[in-house]
């Protein structure tokens, strides 16, 4: 498929001759690809904060008790990604829950399935935490 454009992308100056032209010269060409670059971050950011918000959506509908067990592949299907959290918190055995916000995850595999053992987080663990940042 052919894409055509009428204006240059840069500047919306009528473009004339080839019809597939996007910009009118080179300079408008980079001039527009460095705006470009320039929105990427944003983007990152979003894309980011669209998952936190979706972790964060999934584990309160599933952790309605507190702490609960699910298995990993039903938060996988509702489109939970345990790559995306905003701090831990290693208990006294040394479990490092990730945290998403308020809720906590940590995985754990249990005759052959895995799953994840969901929790709220606690004032108490604001201390735990402060340790593990100094030590
Ligand atoms: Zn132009």
């Amino acid at each position: 498929m052919m894409r055509f454009y009428k204006k240059c992308l840069c500047c919306e100056k009528e473009l004339v001759g080839r019809t597939d032209k996007k910009f009118c010269d080179p300079q408008c060409k980079s001039t527009y690809q460095y705006r470009k670059s320039k929105e990427k971050p944003e983007r990152f950011y979003n894309k980011v904060d669209n998952k936190l918000k979706l972790n964060r959506k999934i584990m309160k509908e599933y952790n309605k008790g507190g702490k609960v067990t699910v298995r990993a592949n039903i938060l996988t299907q509702e489109g939970f990604d345990p790559n995306f959290f905003t701090h831990y918190w290693k208990n006294k055995n040394g479990d490092v829950y990730f945290f998403v916000y308020e809720f906590g995850f940590l995985k754990k595999e249990e005759h052959n399935i895995e799953k994840y053992i969901l929790i709220k987080w606690q004032p108490y663990m604001e201390k735990a935490m402060t340790n593990i940042k100094s030590s």
